[in-house]
């Protein structure tokens, strides 16, 4: 069968993979220049490379780890130490760490829990495992009943302490979602923890060894462009055009750079572009439909990237960074971290601004000043008024609307990748899967969506070559 997919993100890119694996032939329509959507990078005029977001890996991710094997390209993941390390705004300059030991889960977490005493009292400690007790035994059914709470509300109930939830969440939280405690469900980081509660690798940290354009997405498309697949950038989906009985009949594709709009016909149609975009090319006669109304419970979360390169080393960690800070989430010295930004002597440094909402609207000047300003009071040392640290050149990438908002309540709104059109189904990390909006749950998404087609009845009677109009 011919499968037309919408969006060359790694969702959309997972599923040509699997159906090509299945013998089918995907075509894959981007609307940019580049493959990847929120892993998209780009190279600037000194071949330096900067990207939509930072991204780590992890050991919890099976169906990214399996993807990268079948591509043999699992030797780019560059795993580092089994640690979680936090900047201590309290203490400028210093770092507390969460060594995870080589013992089986869950108590190689418990065990890195126990030994930091930087961050945790006893007491605090003490009041966290017992809160957590019912989502480490009761599992993911009573982690997804959660959704009705907002992170800080779940704390609230099960007694955890105020300075948990301050200290730790909120870094976590802006980590995982961009947005705060208090306006995340719970299903969200108790997810996360599950996970890395039940896996004795689940919270090591990779980083891939270049730019994921490049080093991640490429080869998935040369693996299905290979088996007969193929992909079109600057091809936007304009139009779902319909048959009378409500199935797909052809994407209309916009042309660009003088090419005329053109029709892409095929046996099923997946949209694998972001829950914003898709609800605005819905056509109007399944709006009505309840499984499509209740997509406009969704919306993408603004995020901003932001990319300094500096005179000289700021640090030789060669990890993730969570800065605990109010303006910052996650940070890493990539000159440190990937081997394709490696520099012995300067660093590159890639910070995630989050919650961004306030952030979004501003010139690239005051975003860089604002995260200079923050770095100043992280490491104090690296500015002192004789020899401060000297910004050589800055790249700041604004993502206006990224992952869907995983504010309370959400999981109801997201659908399965099978549609109540036959013809018609959906990829993309914000669909039902338990990853989140991940990029583990972008692959797990494609995936489904592969699968949900290989498993559907045969769609009799479609058009099945692609017609340029
Ligand atoms: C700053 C940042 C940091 C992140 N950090 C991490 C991390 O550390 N770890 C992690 O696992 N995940 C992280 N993520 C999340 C991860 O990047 C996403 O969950 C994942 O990449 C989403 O993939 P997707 O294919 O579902 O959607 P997208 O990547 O949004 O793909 C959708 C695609 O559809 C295309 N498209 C849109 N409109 C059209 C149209 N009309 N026609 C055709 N194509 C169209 C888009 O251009 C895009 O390529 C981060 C995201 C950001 C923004």
């Amino acid at each position: 069968m011919r499968v037309a997919i919408a969006g060359a993100g790694l969702a959309g890119l997972a599923c040509a993979k699997y159906l090509a694996d299945a013998g089918h032939i995907p075509i894959v329509v981007e609307s940019r220049d580049v493959l990847g959507g929120l892993v998209a990078a780009w190279q600037d005029e000194q071949g330096d490379w900067y990207e939509t977001g930072l991204h780590a890996f992890f050991g919890a991710y099976p169906n990214m780890l399996q993807l990268m094997r079948e591509l043999g390209i699992e030797d780019r993941l560059q795993w580092k130490q089994h640690t979680l390390i936090f900047n201590q705004p309290e203490k400028p300059g210093t770092y507390s760490r969460f060594d995870v030991p080589n013992i089986p889960a869950p108590f190689n977490v418990i065990t890195s829990i126990i030994r930091n005493n930087d961050m945790l009292t006893w007491e605090q400690k003490l009041r966290f495992a017992v809160g957590l007790l019912p989502a480490v035994v009761r599992g993911q059914k009573y982690v997804e009943a959660m959704d009705r709470y907002s992170l800080l509300e779940w704390l609230q109930r099960q007694g955890v302490d105020e300075r948990v939830s301050s200290d730790i969440f909120i870094a976590a939280c802006k980590a995982l979602t961009f947005i705060n405690p208090d306006e995340v469900s719970a299903t969200i980081p108790l997810t996360a923890i599950n996970r890395f509660m039940q896996e004795r690798y689940g919270s090591k940290i990779a980083f891939l060894d270049g730019s994921p354009t490049e080093r991640l997405c490429q080869p998935i498309v040369d693996y299905f462009t290979e088996r007969g697949g193929e992909v079109h950038l600057n091809a936007p989906l304009k139009k779902i055009r319909l048959n009378p009985d409500g199935t797909v009949k052809h994407f209309l594709i916009r042309g660009l750079n003088g090419v005329a709009d053109w029709e892409l016909a095929a046996d099923i149609y997946v949209s694998a572009m972001s829950v914003d975009v898709l609800k605005v090319l819905l056509p109007q006669s399944w709006r009505e439909i309840d499984f499509f109304a209740k997509l406009e419970g969704l919306e993408g979360v603004p995020v901003i990237n932001v990319h300094l390169w500096f005179d000289r080393k700021l640090t030789d960690i060669d990890h993730l960074l969570f800065s605990r800070s109010e303006l910052l989430s996650v940070y890493a010295d990539m000159s440190n971290t990937c081997r394709a930004y490696a520099n012995d002597e300067r660093s590159m440094l890639e910070l995630v601004l989050a919650p961004a909402k306030d952030w979004i609207e501003r010139s690239e000047a005051e975003i860089v000043e604002a995260t200079m300003q923050e770095l100043k009071r992280l490491f104090p040392q690296h500015f002192d008024a004789d020899h401060p640290a000297q910004l050589l050149k800055s790249k700041v990438v604004k993502t206006p609307r990224s992952v869907y908002t995983a504010s309370p309540g959400r999981q109801a709104n997201r659908p399965t990748q099978a549609t109540p059109i036959e013809n018609f189904y959906l990829a993309g990390s914000y669909t039902l899967q338990r990853y989140l909006g991940s990029m583990e749950g972008a692959v797990l998404s494609g995936k489904l969506a592969a699968e949900a087609i290989q498993q559907a009845p045969p769609v009799a009677n479609k058009p099945l070559a692609a017609i340029a109009s």
